[in-house]
């Protein structure tokens, strides 16, 4: 038999089950990274694959071997970099089940559970959320599951190219002329985005801050606007960011939504790591002026308990993406979708196939509630708030963005040797913070990552892993004021 037999499977999936559970409770002993040398793991592998079947026992002896010592442990409660990856317990059993299902969900008809889970839930979250009924499948628009924001932005635009080119991006591509609006803090892949839909870098114009911050000015993008259709450019698309990645910053949606919407450019809000908090009454601001824009975007499987990979997208129009995506092969033509009853998610994206992504997330509404999923997000935002406290209390270190939700950014203030020389002063409290952030991360205790703000060196704290807790607060505020030798632990 080329498979497990289901009771040999049973065998084994407890001992794996056994591994995970092991591996999780464990991971506070180790390091959140390991030291790794370039090439040292492939250099573990045979060069050809085995002919002989070698048993999936031995295969976690080769994990234990070969992987663990080489990971970087973004499910440890001290990893606080970039943006954390919640690949809770709680969605690992929705993985199972998808997967233990295993349905190619391209058409409704391929299998209509897939499918229409996924119509529901996005559904329940586009209403949780506060998106309104307009997002909402029943209230003509409708949300989707896509592999990442990345994917997301693209899809956007896809459909954004061809609603201001009149239905004719079909037929006839870009012209050339297409513009994308977005600001300096935008996510790099709104860039490739523009990139992959054959705009080239000219394609991209990068709006202003307005004055004193890091949010897209509603004034200068009017100018813009204003001046790149009176040069017969077409407007295609506007991108807000609602908690950027660099500093968490929330354009005013609001405002660009109204601005845009004389030249007809699709809004696309980008709220890849922050827009699951609108959960949260208290941070239903986040959504403010969603009912102006035509797709929104956050991540599941950034913050909300979601293994990678989930990514929501809701559009306001349902027709918006099959219109500049469906392609219907004869192989592929049957009688649900001629009726047009139901959804296709395979028109909602690039790729034909698509997993059940939304089993994952069943299982984490399911197990936490929206009660739960508040309680995981409020942590986080408390404990950054707390860690702001304290900063702002210490002499030597300094807020350098003020915290956005459960992300922070800081800097060392070397006290001003050189009052007279501002320069001099910002260098060397660079170099502080470098030097900082180099002696932090070697505790292998917890990992920060870093960003630039107006050309400075900054340390970013972003709090979120599943596990982290107050305590690890404390030991991240021991560890900042007085960095230990690098940890004996590997
Ligand atoms: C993380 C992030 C992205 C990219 O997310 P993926 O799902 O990994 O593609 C896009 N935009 C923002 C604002 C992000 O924080």
């Amino acid at each position: 038999m080329p498979d497990l037999d289901p009771e040999e499977f049973r065998r084994l999936g407890h001992r794996y089950i056994d591994w995970v559970a092991d591996h999780r409770a464990g991971l506070e002993s180790r390091p959140v990274r390991d030291d790794v040398e370039p090439g040292s793991v492939r250099r573990r592998f045979p060069t050809e694959a085995a002919e002989e079947p070698q048993g999936l026992d031995a295969l976690l002896e080769r994990v234990d071997e070969v992987v663990v010592p080489a990971d970087t442990r973004w499910q440890h409660p001290g990893f606080h970099a970039f943006f954390p990856a919640n690949a809770s317990l709680t969605s690992l059993l929705g993985e199972i089940v998808a997967g233990g299902l295993g349905p190619q969900g391209m058409l409704w008809s391929t299998s209509p559970a897939c499918t229409e889970v996924e119509q529901a839930l996005t559904d329940q979250l586009a209403r949780a959320l506060g998106l309104g009924e307009a997002f909402t499948h029943p209230g003509g628009g409708g949300g989707s599951i896509q592999d990442s924001a990345s994917s997301a932005a693209l899809v956007a635009l896809l459909a954004a190219l061809h609603r201001t080119s009149g239905g004719r991006w079909r037929e006839t591509g870009v012209t050339g002329d297409e513009r994308v609006y977005v600001t300096a803090e935008t996510h790099s892949s709104l860039a490739k985005a523009v990139r992959v839909a054959g705009l080239g870098e000219r394609g991209l114009r990068v709006v202003g801050f307005a004055p004193g911050t890091r949010t897209m000015d509603p004034h200068a993008l009017a100018a813009m606007l204003e001046a790149d259709a009176s040069q017969g450019l077409v407007p295609a698309m506007v991108c807000a960011t609602v908690g950027t990645t660099g500093t968490g910053a929330v354009d005013p949606v609001r405002e660009i939504a109204t601005t845009a919407a004389p030249y007809g450019a699709w809004v696309h809000v980008d709220a890849a790591w922050a827009g699951v908090a609108a959960l949260c009454p208290e941070f239903r601001y986040l959504v403010d002026g969603v009912e102006l824009v035509d797709s929104f975007c956050t991540d599941a499987h950034k913050w909300l308990l979601t293994a990678f990979d989930a990514s929501l997208l809701w559009v306001r129009d349902a027709a918006a993406l099959p219109s500049a995506l469906s392609l219907t092969p004869a192989y592929l033509r049957d009688s649900a979708s001629d009726s047009g009853a139901v959804v296709d998610y395979r028109d909602w994206q690039v790729p034909l196939g698509r997993r059940f992504r939304a089993m994952k997330i069943w299982a984490v509404l399911h197990g936490q509630g929206l009660q739960g999923l508040r309680a995981h997000l409020r942590g986080h935002v408390a404990l950054a708030d707390e860690l702001a406290r304290r900063i702002r209390a210490h002499p030597m270190l300094q807020l350098a963005a003020e915290p956005s939700l459960s992300l922070l950014c800081l800097r060392v203030r070397t006290g001003g040797a050189q009052l007279e020389d501002q320069a001099a002063d910002e260098a060397a409290d660079d170099r502080a913070t470098r030097s900082l952030l180099a002696e932090v991360n070697a505790s292998g205790r917890v990992f920060l990552s870093h960003t630039q703000i107006d050309g400075r060196f900054v340390i970013r704290v972003a709090f979120g892993a599943t596990t982290t807790t107050r305590r690890h607060l404390d030991e991240l505020w021991t560890i900042i004021t007085d960095p230990v030798p690098p940890t004996t632990l590997r």
